[in-house]
């Protein structure tokens, strides 16, 4: 069988192993991090604050044969997600796959050979030959703060999302300050969330209005509340969310500019649709325990901050929750090049034919390397790359991949640039299952039609047939999952 080096031991790594161990290839699983989990593991592995819930419900943070004990919360604190790993490691065997506190510093194609992995575990330093590469190593790798005019000369303290990790270290570095939080998506709600109870004063700048919808909503009018992930993942031709997302939005989340003026939207037809998870921002901004002041452009002095309408306000801290940056050192230039890596993209750092594949790097591939990597994603591009490394399906044609890269492309030009480059992750799913002959589909499924059509698309309904089905138990996850959608018209 050939030989694998999986590069992290996050999600898409895990189940990248769990796949290829599968399909009888057994891969060498590297991560620099002494545990399992990637950014869910804890502070200073990306984007982590761990005393906060996941934005999607359990049954979307789920692979597809390893379903969330009953009784779970329905949405978990972050932390619980590093449980269900580990327990999803010790299920499938994984264990003596990983090597970890291992560094992998340099991979480099070695022609006929496949590639040459250099890893470093703090001792020792070897080269290892690998017949494929897998790169699971995340795109929220680096806090990210772009040049804003001045940010050298303010004397207040300077923070990132990622350094606000817990109550105790928010009290320290804010209790009784004026905090300005730059950014308004899922950090900067969140946090503004939690800062409002120690800060003296805490202000979230935007500069594109958005629409906040809380974990929790009603489908439709008086029906009962659904995690919205179950809402709005379906394979309805109707879904709202495709059909009339702005009129939807308003309806479930309700309107920002209520909450305060320079949250409205001025036009509704040319604004981006940039939709964030939080339950209580517009709340707190509604009763003044969060302002919201939207900008054009952030400056800075010694003492605070200026705004493009010609306005400034004195300072303590800034918190920039301006994302996350990914980051491919390992990879030799000539790969990098090859792969169009741009690490200022946070949006889409390299051109691959459908996140994993590329024309010119054989038997290098990539899990769940795109902007908002869902479980069930991560889990079909595993799937897929142990289905082409185990020689049970070919790799896409070469013409092909190549398309793949030119339509990669065109979304990396497209502007405005959408929130999730990748968009409509049910149709991402469904195009990946059907690669992969997973697609819940003829008549094995006939009965399940309903669910299928209606209920959420979560990660079981691509083990229903096709290779390595688990037909009883994806069914009964499929059964335990609840259907908003079934249980009446919108
Ligand atoms: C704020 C935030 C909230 C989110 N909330 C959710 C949510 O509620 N639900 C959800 O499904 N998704 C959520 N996500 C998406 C999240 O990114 C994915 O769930 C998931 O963590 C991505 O997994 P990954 O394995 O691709 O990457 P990561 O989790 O980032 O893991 C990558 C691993 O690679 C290792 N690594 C990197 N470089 C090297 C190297 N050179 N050598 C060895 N090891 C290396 C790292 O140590 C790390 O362990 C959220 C993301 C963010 C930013």
């Amino acid at each position: 069988m050939p030989t694998v080096a999986v590069i992290g031991s996050g999600p898409s790594g895990l189940a990248t192993a769990k796949a290829l161990a599968e399909h009888g290839v057994a891969p060498v699983v590297f991560d620099a991090a002494p545990d399992i989990g990637g950014m869910w593991g804890g502070p200073g592995r990306g984007a982590w604050s761990s005393y906060a819930r996941t934005n999607l419900s359990h049954y979307s943070c789920a692979f597809s044969d390893y379903p969330w004990p009953a009784g779970t919360d329905i949405f978990p604190m972050r932390r619980s997600i590093i449980d269900y790993l580990r327990g999803y490691v010790r299920a499938f065997g994984l264990l003596p796959r990983l090597r970890l506190s291992t560094v992998v510093e340099y991979v480099e194609p070695a022609g006929a050979q496949g590639w040459r992995v250099t890893v470093f575990d703090g001792a020792k330093r070897e080269t290892l030959a690998f017949d494929n590469v897998v790169v699971a190593t995340g795109v929220f790798t680096r806090p990210h703060v772009p040049p804003f005019e001045g940010l050298n000369a303010f004397q207040g303290k300077i923070y990132h999302a990622a350094d606000c990790y817990s109550d105790e270290v928010n009290r320290r570095n804010f209790g009784g300050k004026r905090v300005l939080i730059v950014g308004a998506a899922f950090s900067g709600t969140e946090i503004a969330g939690q800062l409002q109870e120690v800060a003296q004063e805490v202000t979230v700048g935007l500069r594109n209005p958005m629409w906040f919808v809380p974990r929790w909503i009603s489908p439709w009018e008086g029906a009962p509340r659904y995690p919205a992930d179950l809402v709005f993942y379906t394979r309805r031709p109707d879904n709202p969310l495709q059909t009339r997302p702005r009129e939807y939005l308003r309806q479930i989340g309700g309107d920002p500019g209520e909450a305060c003026a320079d949250l409205a939207f001025d036009d509704l037809a040319t604004a981006p649709l940039t939709v964030v998870t939080s339950d209580d921002f517009l709340p707190l901004v509604a009763s003044g325990r969060v302002k919201a002041k939207r900008s054009r452009a952030f400056a800075f002095d010694e003492k605070g901050v200026l705004y493009a309408d010609g306005s400034r306000a004195d300072l303590d801290a800034v918190v920039m929750c301006t994302g996350y940056a990914s980051a491919l050192p390992f990879l030799c230039p000539d790969v990098q090049a090859t792969l169009e890596f741009d690490p200022g993209d946070q949006l889409q750092p390299i051109l691959t034919h459908k996140q994993v594949f590329h024309p010119k790097l054989p038997g290098l591939f990539f899990a769940g390397y795109y902007r908002g990597p869902y479980f069930p994603i991560m889990e079909l591009h595993g799937r897929w790359i142990a289905r082409v490394v185990s020689g049970e399906i070919p790799p896409p044609a070469l013409a092909q991949m190549a398309a793949g890269v030119e339509i990669e492309r065109t979304i990396r030009n497209r502007r405005p640039r959408p929130q999730f480059p990748h968009g409509d992750y049910v149709r991402l799913a469904d195009g990946l299952a059907r690669e992969i002959g997973v697609y819940p589909e003829g008549p094995e499924v006939a009965d399940l039609a309903p669910r299928l059509a209606e209920a959420p698309v979560v990660s079981a309904q691509f083990r229903l047939r096709g290779p390595h089905a688990k037909p009883e138990l994806a069914r009964r996850t499929i059964a335990s999952t609840p259907a908003p959608l079934l249980d009446g018209a919108t």
